[in-house]
C-alpha cells in the first residue's frame, strides 16, 4: 500500500528511520525539484501551478541512497531521482506524494588514473565541475552537452546523453566503463570497470538511458583521455544542405571523425552565421587531439567538402560558436517574449536524412502558429546522423500554445517513425516519447515492462516515465 503521511510527517520519519540524512521540507526547496526544464511542464505550471513533491531527500553517500531506496520500497512510496533538472522531456515531473532524491551532495571526484585513463566519480558531480577537475589534472573525458553547466555525470548516464564532440569522443554509452547502482530494494551493485568484457549481456545497458526507473546511479567509472594538443577547424558554407549532408557522409565512410561536425540548414545558419550564411547552409568542422592527428585530418575533410562544392569562410564563425556555444535562451525568456519554441533530436540513416529533414520541416511549417521549423545536424556516424530540429511559433495564450507544442510534436515523431528513424537521439523519452515508444520497439517495450517489474516490482522507481509495469 502506499504511503499516506502527510508531507510533515513524511520528513519527519525519514528524519527518525535513517539517522544523519539531509531532509527538505520547505516548499522552495521542494518545488525547485519537482519537474525538469521540460518546456510543457513549464507552461502547465503557469497554467495550474506548480507541481510538488512530498519531501526532498539530499543522501551523502551510496549507503544512504540505499536506505532511502529500501525505506521507500518498505512504504511504497515512489521516488524520482533528481540531478539538476535539465532534463526536458518531463523525466522529472511530481505528482504529488514523492520522495525526490537530489543526488547533488555526492559531488565528488574519487580517483584519476592517468596510466589507464580512467576517472571514478559520484553520480551528482555537476558536469562542468567534473570537465574542469580533470583538465585541471590534464586530461578530459570529451563529453560537452550544451547544458554542461546545468547537468550532472549521473543525469548523462539516465537518459543516454550525447556531448558537442561526440563525433570523436563517442556518446555517454561509449564512456561508461563500470558503476554502482543502488537498486529499488535498497541492494546496491557494483559492474566493474574494465576495458571489455564478454561476461554475458552487457548489464551497463540497464541502466543507461533508464531515467531512474530500473535503479539509481551512485558512482561511475569513465574512460578519459590526455587533454587535447590542439585543435583546428574551419566554418563552409554548402550549395545546398544535400552538399552538406553528402560531405558529413563522406567524411564518416572515409574514417575521420572530427570532435565538431555541424550541418546547419539555411534558416539556422541565417540565425546563427548571418555573416557569412548568405542564404546557405552552414557546416562546421573542428577537430582535435595530437597535432599529427589534427593537422591531416583537418585537411582531408576540408578537401572532402571542397568536392562538395563547400566555401571556405574561415576559422572565425567556429571560433564565435566555440565561445558562445553554451548561451541559449532559456524557455522561461521565450515564453515571456510571447514565443512558443523546442527541440527535437531524432537520428536516421544516410540514405533517409534528406527526406527526414525536408518532410519534417514542411510539416511542421505548417502547424498553426509555428512560424519557423528548422533543423541542424550535429552527431554524425558512418551509418547515419542526428537532426536536431528547432520549433519557433507565436504564443497567444497557454492553451492553444499547448496544443501548437503537441501538434508539432507528434508530427516530427510521426514522419521519423514513417521514415524509418529513431524518435530520440539523445534527450530520452521521459513523458514526452512515451506515447511512441511501442512504434519503434515492438515487442520490446513487453520486455522493458517486464525488466520494470523484475527490478522493481512495488513501482516506486520514477513511476510514469519511461514505460509502465
Ligand atoms: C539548455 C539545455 C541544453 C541541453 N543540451 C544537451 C546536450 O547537448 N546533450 C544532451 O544529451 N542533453 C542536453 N540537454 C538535456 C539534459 O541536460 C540532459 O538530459 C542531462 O543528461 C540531464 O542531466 P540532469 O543531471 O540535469 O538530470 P535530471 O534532469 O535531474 O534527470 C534526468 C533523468 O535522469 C534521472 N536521474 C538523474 N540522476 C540520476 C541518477 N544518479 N541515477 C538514476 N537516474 C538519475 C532522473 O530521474 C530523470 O529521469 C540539454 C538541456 C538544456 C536545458
Amino acid at each position: 500500500m502506499a504511503h499516506t503521511a502527510s508531507p510533515t510527517d513524511l520528513a519527519a520519519t525519514l528524519t527518525r528511520d535513517i539517522p544523519g540524512l539531509e531532509v527538505l521540507s520547505d516548499a522552495a526547496a521542494i518545488q525547485a525539484r519537482s519537474r525538469d526544464s521540460w518546456v510543457r511542464s513549464l507552461m502547465k505550471s503557469r497554467l495550474d501551478g506548480p507541481p510538488s513533491a512530498a519531501v526532498v531527500v539530499r543522501p551523502a553517500s551510496a549507503g544512504e541512497v540505499a536506505a532511502v531506496l529500501a525505506w521507500a520500497d518498505r512504504s511504497r512510496t515512489p521516488v524520482i531521482p533528481f540531478g539538476l533538472g535539465s532534463g526536458v522531456c518531463g523525466a522529472v515531473l511530481a505528482e504529488g506524494g514523492e520522495i525526490v532524491l537530489d543526488l547533488g551532495k555526492m559531488n565528488r571526484l574519487l580517483e584519476v588514473n592517468g596510466d589507464s585513463l580512467t576517472a571514478v566519480v559520484e553520480s551528482g558531480m555537476r558536469g562542468s565541475d567534473f570537465e574542469a577537475a580533470l583538465a585541471a589534472r590534464g586530461f578530459t573525458m570529451g563529453h560537452w552537452p550544451q547544458s554542461i553547466e546545468l547537468s550532472t555525470v549521473g543525469g548523462w548516464c539516465a537518459t543516454r546523453a550525447s556531448g558537442q564532440f561526440s563525433t570523436l569522443y563517442g556518446n555517454i554509452e561509449q564512456m561508461l566503463l563500470g558503476c554502482e547502482v543502488a537498486l529499488a530494494d535498497g541492494r546496491l551493485i557494483r559492474l566493474p570497470s574494465v576495458p571489455r568484457s564478454a561476461t554475458g549481456p552487457d548489464l551497463r545497458h540497464l541502466f543507461l538511458g533508464s531515467e531512474g526507473t530500473l535503479g539509481v546511479f551512485t558512482e561511475l567509472t569513465f574512460r578519459i583521455h590526455p587533454a587535447p594538443e590542439k585543435q583546428l577547424g574551419r566554418a563552409f558554407t554548402m550549395p545546398t544542405l544535400g552538399a552538406g549532408l553528402e560531405a558529413l557522409r563522406k567524411i564518416m565512410r572515409a574514417g575521420w571523425t572530427p570532435a565538431v561536425t555541424r550541418l546547419y540548414d539555411a534558416t539556422e545558419a541565417g540565425r546563427n552565421f548571418s555573416i557569412i550564411a548568405d542564404g546557405k547552409p552552414v557546416l562546421l568542422l573542428m577537430s582535435e587531439g595530437t597535432a599529427l592527428r589534427v593537422d591531416t585530418e583537418a585537411a582531408a575533410v576540408a578537401a572532402i567538402v571542397a568536392g562538395e562544392g563547400g566555401i571556405d569562410r574561415g576559422e572565425e564563425p567556429l571560433k564565435s560558436w566555440l565561445g558562445h556555444r553554451n548561451n541559449v535562451p532559456t524557455f522561461e525568456s521565450l515564453l515571456e517574449q510571447g514565443l512558443i519554441a523546442d527541440t527535437i533530436e531524432v537520428a536516421i540513416s544516410w540514405d533517409r536524412i534528406g527526406d527526414l529533414f525536408e518532410t519534417v520541416c514542411a510539416r511542421g511549417a505548417k502547424v498553426e502558429s509555428v512560424f519557423a521549423m528548422s533543423g541542424h545536424v550535429s552527431h554524425c556516424y558512418t551509418q547515419g546522423a542526428n537532426i536536431y530540429f528547432t520549433f519557433v511559433g507565436a504564443q497567444r495564450d497557454l492553451p492553444s500554445a499547448i496544443r501548437t507544442y503537441d501538434e508539432v510534436w507528434k508530427t516530427t515523431i510521426e514522419t521519423t517513425i514513417e521514415l524509418g528513424g529513431t524518435i530520440a537521439h539523445h534527450h530520452g523519452i521521459g513523458r514526452v516519447r512515451k506515447p511512441w515508444l511501442h512504434k519503434e520497439l515492438g515487442e520490446g517495450v513487453a520486455l522493458l515492462a517486464a525488466l520494470k517489474r523484475s527490478l522493481d516490482p512495488n513501482g516506486i522507481l520514477n513511476p510514469g516515465v519511461l514505460v509502465d509495469p
